[in-house]
């Protein structure tokens, strides 16, 4: 066994975050001739691709004043749960407080660990964007009325709040590019917020701007079609999490438009093929969107031709969603493939 250099020290939480592997995808790399790398983001201290999030969030509510290092604040987000989790950790090791606005749809793996970390956990019935108890809206709701109170207090609001983005371009893009010693022909993710995406992007059009950007979507999100077309059209409801968009475009997927070249869609049995094999034959075990990820690389290997580089995001852990995409019932009830081995 080689074992590599011991790492630096690293100075506490924030300092544990970032950079993940990148780790050459074995199998969908000899299927397409390709080199298919993944972006190992479930390694992170919170188990995703949102703690890169949650810290520049957090670090940029400092910076601006709205949170104080040593006294007392709160941070309010409305999130699918993993910006929750990223937000809460780097909020306990500051000494700040977390209040995290979920819908009841999310795994329950996910509503556990947030409650285990200690976030002041408010679960509320899904709801349409454009209906007031959205997530969203009832998040910045919760902050409002807290400032109004008198407490420091801090909407993350991580689909408009440009930090987000920034944070993966001063993070995930510059290790991507290092990583690959820039030779790299495409990167492709999916967008929750589209955060990674855009921040990303930018980064790597700095260095190369013929590489190409491809946005990857869940059947059932508006985002493909808002590339395609300019219009949002959503139909169907993938079991994939935190990605996908039904109506709105966030703020900071739209600030990215202009980097994005194309985009591919993924259905959800596409996906877990994906999933399930990481899994199984290279030992990665990653959620949906990972599975969405994987996919839509693949996809674009095949529109590129043998000898590319593509880079995606693995962006979190397969035991996230035990309850879900790994539970035979859960699969059954969704019309969906049951895997021989979870049977
Ligand atoms: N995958 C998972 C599992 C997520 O939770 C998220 C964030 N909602 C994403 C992908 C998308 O990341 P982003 O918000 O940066 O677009």
């Amino acid at each position: 066994m080689s074992v590599p250099p011991p790492a630096r020290i690293v100075e506490g939480l924030a300092g544990a975050i970032g950079n993940t592997p990148l780790i050459r995808l074995r199998r969908a790399s000899a299927a397409t001739g390709c080199e298919i790398l993944g972006k190992a983001e479930f390694m992170q201290p919170g188990g995703s691709v949102k703690d890169r999030a949650g810290l520049g969030i957090i670090e940029d509510a400092e910076r601006r004043g709205q949170l104080i290092p040593g006294q007392p604040g709160i941070v309010v987000e409305g999130t699918a749960g993993n910006t929750g989790i990223g937000l809460t950790l780097v909020a306990n090791a500051r000494g700040y407080r977390s209040i995290i606005v979920v819908p009841e749809t999310q795994s329950k793996e996910k509503l556990d660990f947030l409650r285990m970390i200690g976030a002041d956990l408010r679960l509320i019935p899904p709801k349409p964007y454009r209906d007031p108890g959205h997530y969203v809206h009832t998040s910045r709701r919760i902050a409002e009325e807290l400032a109004a109170q008198g407490e420091r207090v801090v909407w993350a609001n991580q689909f408009g709040n440009l930090a987000n983005a920034a944070a993966h371009e001063e993070t995930t893009g510059p290790e991507i590019w290092a990583q690959t010693g820039g030779r790299i022909d495409a990167f492709t993710c999916a967008c929750g917020t589209g955060g990674t995406l855009a921040g990303v992007a930018r980064a790597l059009k700095a260095s190369k701007p013929d590489l190409r950007i491809i946005l990857a979507d869940p059947m059932g999100s508006g985002l493909y079609s808002w590339i395609k077309t300019g219009e949002v059209k959503a139909e169907g409801n993938s079991v994939t999490e935190g990605i996908g968009q039904a109506s709105t475009v966030p703020g900071n997927l739209e600030q990215g438009r202009a980097l994005i070249d194309d985009a591919v869609q993924v259905a959800d049995p596409v996906a877990l093929e994906q999933v399930y094999d990481l899994q199984l034959h290279e030992g990665l075990s990653v959620g949906g969107s990972a599975g969405v990820n994987v996919a839509a690389a693949i996809a674009v290997a095949r529109q590129m031709g043998p000898g590319h580089t593509i880079v995606t995001i693995l962006c979190d852990g397969g035991a996230r969603y035990q309850s879900k995409i790994f539970n035979p019932a859960f699969l059954r009830e969704r019309g969906l493939p049951v895997p021989t081995w979870l049977e």
